[in-house]
C-alpha cells in the first residue's frame, strides 16, 4: 500500500489515531535528532511526561529507539536525563540508481547514511536484460560485504533515466538506453533477485527531489528542482513535500523542454534545443573548445587548448570574472531563466532549487540566475521567488534522495505504531 494511502486512512480525531499520530510525530523526531530525552519530546510537543514516557519505552521494546547515555541535567542538582536515540540499524535499505554511464548502489541504514556504495558499468550500450543481472549482482555483492540477510532490508528503491510509471513499476520509455517501451523493471529486478523484496521504482529526479523535501520539511507549497548529472538533466515537482507524476509519469522531463526551437543541437531523445542538451556541461565544454581562440588570456586557454577543460575549471573561472567562462555560463544561465520563467507560469513554486553539477556553479552563475529571472517582463508582479543550491552531499542525490523515499515508507507502516 502506498504511503500516501495509508495517511488518507488515518485522519480521524478517534483517540486510537491521536495516539497513532503522538507516535508517529515521536518517531520522526528520532530520525532527525542525534538523541532525545523524555522532557526533551514533552516540551516540544506540548505532551505529557507520562505519556512520552510510555510511547519510547514501547519504541525501544519493538527495538526501534534505544538508550544513548544521559544528558545534561537543567536543574541544579537535578538528575540527569536518560538519553534515547533511533536505531537506525533495525533495518536497511538499498538504492540503485541507473544513470546513463553507470549503475550506482548504496545500502543504507534508516537514517539514510550510507554503509557501503559503489558504482559499476551500465552505459548506453548494455542491454536491458544485462543491466537487470548487473543490478542483481550488486545487490547480492553488496548485501555479503554489509552482512545483511534479506529479512534484515526493508526495501530497495531504484531510480531510473526515463519515463518511469511509479505504481505498476514498469519503464515506459527510456531516453538514452535504447530499450523500447513498457518494461517489467520491478518484476525483472524482484525475480533476478535470491530473496523476496520490496521494490519501489521512480525516476531519478524525482527520487532526488524527494531529498530535498526532506530538507524542506516544513514546506508544503510548491517546490521546483532542477537537477543535473554530467550527462542528463531532470526535474521534480513538489506539491505538498511529494513529488508529482502527473497522468503519464511525464512531470519532470523538463530536460526535454524546447528551450531553443531552431537549435541545431540534437538532443538524445532525437529533439532539437532540448534544455539538457543546451546546458550539458558535455555542451558547455565544446563551446569552450570552440571559442577560446578570441581568449588567449583567458584562464581557460591553456586546458582548452589541450582538451583537458573541466566544468569545474568553468565554475572556479566565471567566480573570478574569466571573460570566456562568464561568456560559456552567461549562455547557459539564459537557458535556465527560460526555463525558469516556465516553470513558473505552469506551477508557481514558492522556491527554485538547483541539485547536481550546476548547484556547484558559484556565485556568478546564481547572481546573474536571479538577475535574469526577475528581469523577465512576469516578475513586475512584485513577488520573491528564491532561487537556492541545494546543499553538498556525499553521495549523489539520486541515491540520497531514494534512500528518505524508502525510510519514509517504511516510518508509514502502522504495525510499528498500536
Ligand atoms: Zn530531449
Amino acid at each position: 500500500m502506498y504511503a500516501t494511502q495509508q495517511k488518507l486512512q488515518r485522519t480521524s480525531n478517534k483517540p486510537k489515531n491521536i495516539k497513532y499520530h503522538n507516535q508517529k510525530l515521536i518517531l520522526s523526531m528520532f530520525r532527525k535528532a542525534e538523541n532525545l530525552s523524555i522532557p526533551d519530546i514533552a516540551d516540544k510537543i506540548n505532551l505529557s511526561k507520562t505519556t512520552v514516557t510510555k510511547v519510547v519505552n514501547d519504541f525501544a521494546a519493538k527495538g526501534l529507539v534505544k538508550t544513548s547515555g544521559k544528558g545534561s541535567s537543567t536543574d541544579v542538582g537535578g538528575k540527569k536525563p536518560e538519553l534515547f536515540a533511533f536505531n537506525a540499524s533495525f533495518l536497511h535499505v538499498i538504492t540503485l540508481s541507473l544513470g546513463i554511464k553507470t549503475l550506482s548502489c548504496a545500502v543504507m541504514d534508516l537514517k539514510c547514511h550510507a554503509i557501503s556504495s559503489r558504482s559499476v558499468d551500465c552505459d548506453i550500450q548494455v542491454s536491458y536484460k544485462k543491466a537487470i543481472r548487473r543490478m542483481a549482482d550488486i545487490i547480492h555483492a553488496m548485501m555479503k560485504e554489509a552482512g545483511l540477510s534479506g529479512r534484515e532490508v526493508h526495501s530497495i528503491v531504484l531510480g531510473c533515466e526515463g519515463i518511469i510509471d511509479a505504481t505498476s513499476g514498469v519503464i515506459r520509455y527510456t531516453v538514452h538506453h535504447a530499450w523500447g517501451t513498457n518494461l517489467p523493471v520491478r518484476e525483472d529486478l524482484a525475480r533476478a533477485l535470491a530473496f523476496p523484496a520490496t521494490i519501489y521504482v521512480n525516476n531519478n529526479s524525482r527520487l532526488a527531489g524527494y531529498y530535498q523535501a526532506l530538507l524542506n520539511a516544513d514546506l508544503y507549497e510548491p517546490v521546483a528542482v532542477i537537477t543535473s548529472s554530467f550527462h542528463s538533466i531532470g526535474g521534480s515537482i513538489l506539491e505538498n513535500q511529494q513529488p508529482m507524476h502527473g497522468a503519464n509519469g511525464f512531470i519532470g522531463e523538463i530536460g526535454h523542454m524546447i528551450i531553443e526551437p531552431y537549435s541545431e543541437i540534437k538532443c538524445h531523445c532525437g529533439g532539437y534545443g532540448c534544455f539538457e542538451s543546451l546546458v550539458s556541461p558535455q555542451t558547455v565544454l565544446a563551446q569552450a573548445g570552440k571559442l577560446y581562440t578570441d581568449y588567449p588570456r583567458s584562464c581557460l586557454y591553456r586546458k582548452a587548448k589541450e582538451g583537458a577543460l573541466t566544468i569545474t575549471d568553468v565554475f572556479e573561472a566565471s567566480n573570478q570574472q574569466d571573460p570566456l567562462a562568464c561568456i560559456l555560463l552567461d549562455k547557459v544561465i539564459r537557458y535556465f531563466s527560460i526555463l525558469i520563467h516556465n516553470i513558473v507560469l505552469l506551477r508557481d513554486p514558492s522556491r527554485i532549487v538547483i541539485q547536481g553539477v550546476y548547484s556547484s556553479a558559484g556565485d556568478y552563475f546564481l547572481e546573474q540566475l536571479r538577475r535574469q529571472v526577475n528581469s523577465l517582463p512576469f516578475y513586475k508582479v512584485e513577488r520573491d521567488l528564491p532561487i537556492v543550491y541545494a546543499p553538498a552531499s556525499a553521495l549523489n542525490v539520486y541515491l540520497i534522495g531514494a534512500g528518505y523515499y524508502a525510510v519514509d515508507v517504511f516510518l508509514d507502516t502502522n504495525s510499528l505504531y498500536d
